[in-house]
């Protein structure tokens, strides 16, 4: 198969083999410094201001989400949260099960946030800021500068989803001023599923301090604390560390993050490129590096995802929902390349003549 979805995606060789290996013992002082080093790797790719630190959370992204709502904020705060899909929307929820006053920024489906957006909301006693900054059920990018210029202005402490976006797209969290920077194995990391990466600059450690303990696994105090010495409170994801470490060093001998990133640009320019001849819609208006959410009013998205996974060995990424027939999405991340993009092109052309794409 090839994988074009946007998680899991696939893998290179190196993090393959470890996945073929036992899984080692963990309370090692080797496993420690594949800790350390991986903390440092992240906060490097991240820019992580000084004094920041990484805590890698055994779950999947979603337990990243949960994790920074209730270690980071409590009921004395007042929170911003923009909606503009199904992870906007999993930000709202959260909030409302753990009783964190916010007001939510919904956003019309598929469009990029505005300075109007953000206008009602200026020194209106708000305290924090979450974003999903790449939308990844849209692939829309909101505008990061507009973002931060915002939170700098109102003194927010901000709370940035990168989870599909870190590796793919820029990520400066200094620049940002940002206090969390999420992330997640099975997206750019092109590892399996199971680990969450956590960024947290020192506004939010001091959060972390502040604020008791609700959670006993998700705890970013244990977490911070057993890092220190290259350690976590719990058994990890041990196999999926060791593939991040892996994944994490070849990307610094290939040039760091931001290599990735352009690979990433150039593959999803290329894939725009290609398409241009065939009746879907692209919304460019501030697109992800990530994915290209392609619009197919006049096919059926879901006859197209099946026949290509059934029958051409291709796996594009569908959509759920009220947008299930209607488009469909192609990812950019992980071990892909411009050879595949053609595959998917040739694919997709052979289903305009078979009259499933028109
Ligand atoms: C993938 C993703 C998540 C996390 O989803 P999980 O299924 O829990 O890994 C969260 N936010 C965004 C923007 C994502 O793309």
């Amino acid at each position: 198969m090839i994988n074009f979805t946007v998680g899991p995606v696939q893998s290179d060789d190196c993090v393959k083999a470890i996945g073929a290996q036992d899984t080692p013992y963990f309370r090692t002082d080797e496993f420690s410094q594949v800790m350390l080093e991986n903390e440092a790797l992240v906060k490097e790719f991240a820019h992580a201001p000084e004094g920041s630190r990484t805590v890698f959370v055994t779950g999947s992204g979603t337990a990243a989400m949960e994790a920074s709502v209730i270690n980071t904020l409590d009921s004395n705060d007042k929170a911003l949260v923009v909606n503009g899909g199904s992870f906007g929307a999993r930000f709202v929820q959260l909030l409302e099960l753990h009783g964190i006053p916010h007001t939510v920024i919904e956003l019309e489906r598929g469009c990029p946030l505005t300075s109007e957006d953000l206008a009602p909301y200026e020194n209106q006693g708000y305290t924090a800021f979450l974003v999903n900054i790449h939308e990844t059920s849209t692939g829309i990018r909101y505008n990061p500068e507009l973002i931060s210029e915002f939170c700098k202005r109102n003194d927010l402490y901000l709370i940035v989803d990168a989870i599909s976006s870190f590796l793919a797209d820029p990520l400066d969290m200094e620049e940002w001023g940002a206090g969390i920077v999420l992330t997640g194995s099975q997206k750019a990391l092109a590892c399996p599923p199971g680990i969450s990466v956590v960024v947290l600059a020192p506004a939010a450690l001091e959060r972390v301090e502040r604020i008791p303990m609700k959670c006993m696994y998700l705890d970013f105090g244990l977490l911070l604390e057993n890092g220190l010495r290259g350690q976590t409170p719990f058994t990890p994801a041990v196999s999926v560390l060791l593939q991040i470490n892996a994944r994490l060093r070849e990307l610094k001998e290939r040039g760091g993050a931001i290599a990735e990133q352009e690979r990433c640009a150039a593959l999803a320019e290329d894939f725009r490129a290609r398409i241009a001849h065939l009746p879907f819609q692209m919304n460019l208006s501030s697109p992800s590096n990530a994915v290209t959410s392609l619009l197919a009013p006049t096919c059926d998205a879901r006859e197209i995802f099946e026949t290509l996974k059934d029958e051409y060995g291709i796996w594009v990424c569908p959509n759920g929902g009220d947008h299930a027939h209607d488009s469909f999405r192609v990812g950019h991340i992980g071990n892909l390349t411009v050879d595949d993009n053609i595959a998917l092109v040739q694919a997709f052309d052979a289903l305009v003549q078979r009259g499933i794409i028109h």
